[in-house]
């Protein structure tokens, strides 16, 4: 995600919605008792650790429904599954041989699923609504649910560990739009990754890269302009990151949509295989640069707790000055770490903690406690410290087996460290600790 060049967010914030009381205990009917005789299904408990496997969701944006089919890890000892749920109202849960029984309190559905040796799918019917900027569906037809709201728009874990894999199909459209969205995303992904976008776009052949992802932008009526700017280079851009990291890891189609996100949110958000640009930043090679390099790092690898944020932003931000000084030159690449080192002092004059990465893990508030320029910033200069000390033919090696060795998978930053000492022959702890884990900023622009 990269908001806030010239705006930043107010408000963001988690928001508990009060539970939908009304719809408490509807589910709890009987089972068909017509053919052979069916165990009846278990009482609701909560469980939100019981991992889900696969998401398919199928929307109808004219009746704000939703139906999710999940699939869930088999368990022989427990039969509870939690969900967050806090923006939905509960139609049912069912699974084939029929209904299941579930509560919904505080925001959380639990269901009662019977013990199983392999996976359990269950159906989820709901009801969603509009939220807030930011918290779900927003009023201008985009989505958005990082980093935990995406409980106001399907039944989820937005814990990062816990990947899914996605399929989607939108239907309800109002006629002369179009919605966008990825059909399906085939490796787990974290819960904020999906997304989609309605509006009257046009759409824009951007080209194909030597791996052959062929790339495309949609936009907004009169955003021809930006968006011709904004990815004029970006085929070049996603062949630097295909020959640095690995081949793109969402399929063989993918690019940006403009999204309106009112007049003054400056940002995309990396909903991969199409990323969203705010309607501000579409023409901006910059954050282009940014949001398709979350294809390998946010998405493609998710971080394992919100501690590791850094893995996403700190990586990301160093590889869009890396991609930039690439394709758009040594000079424009100057002014990307001009900029940074801007943002770096900002972030450095504010209130909010300087830690770049705490210790722990689920302890943190990804939004009270993270979500500020200091991750990005002090990451990028880590980055950049570490290319000093190493050299690109050293880092970026590393960069390509940490991704090859956790693609679809969680990771920790200290995995990516652990990898750097492996492949680079230097132990990056101690400056990373330097960099990431204390307030300050270190004097020295290359680890020791
Ligand atoms: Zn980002």
């Amino acid at each position: 995600m990269r908001i806030g060049r010239h705006a930043r967010l107010v408000g963001m914030g988690i928001v508990i919605l009060a539970a939908l009381g009304c719809a408490q205990d509807e589910g709890n009917e009987k089972p068909s008792t017509t053919g052979t005789p069916v165990e009846p299904p278990p009482e609701p408990s909560a469980d939100l650790s019981r991992n889900i496997q696969k998401t398919g969701l199928t929307i109808d944006l004219s009746t704000m429904t939703g139906t999710a089919v999940i699939d869930l890890a088999g368990s022989l000892t427990g039969t509870g599954a939690s969900f967050e749920a806090a923006g939905l109202e509960i139609q049912g849960v069912s699974r084939a041989e029929g209904p299941l029984k579930w509560s919904l309190a505080q925001g959380q559905l639990d269901v009662g699923v019977p013990k199983s040796q392999g996976s359990a799918q269950i159906t989820i019917d709901y009801k969603f609504k509009e939220q807030a900027q930011f918290e779900g569906l927003m009023a201008k037809g985009s989505t958005l649910v990082w980093p935990t709201f995406c409980g106001n728009l399907f039944p989820c874990h937005s814990d990062p560990a816990d990947g899914t894999t996605f399929e989607l199909t939108v239907t309800g459209t109002p006629a002369g739009m179009m919605t966008l969205y990825p059909p399906a995303i085939g490796i787990d992904v974290p819960s904020y990754q999906i997304a989609w976008a309605t509006g009257s776009y046009t759409k824009l052949d951007i080209g194909t890269t030597f791996q052959g992802t062929h790339l495309v932008a949609y936009y907004l009526p009169g955003g021809g302009t930006d968006a011709q700017n904004g990815t004029a280079k970006l085929v070049d851009i996603m062949n630097f990151y295909e020959t640095m990291l690995a081949g793109y890891p969402f399929g063989g189609e993918a690019g940006a949509i403009a999204v309106d996100w009112g007049a003054t949110a400056y940002g995309g958000m990396e909903h991969h295989p199409l990323w969203h640009v705010s309607t501000l930043a579409m023409g901006d090679p910059w954050i282009q640069a940014h949001e398709a390099a979350h294809a390998w790092f946010g998405d493609g690898v998710r971080p394992a707790c919100w501690e590791d944020f850094v893995l996403s932003e700190g990586t990301v931000s160093y590889l869009e000055a890396r991609a930039i000084t690439e394709v758009l030159g040594a000079d424009e690449g100057t002014k990307v770490w001009s900029h940074y080192q801007t943002r770096l002092n900002k972030a450095m004059a504010e209130a909010a903690s300087k830690i770049a990465w705490p210790e722990g893990c689920g302890e943190v508030d990804i939004l009270k406690d993270l979500f500020g320029d200091i991750a990005y910033m002090k990451g990028a200069f880590f980055f950049r410290a570490l290319e000093a000390k190493v050299g690109k033919a050293k880092l970026d090696p590393s960069l390509k087996a940490f991704f090859l060795k956790h693609k679809g998978k969680a990771a920790h930053f200290q995995d990516l460290l652990d990898i750097v000492k492996s492949v680079a022959g230097y132990d990056p702890s101690a400056c990373a600790a330097a960099w990431l884990r204390s307030e300050a900023v270190p004097a020295e622009q290359v680890c020791p």
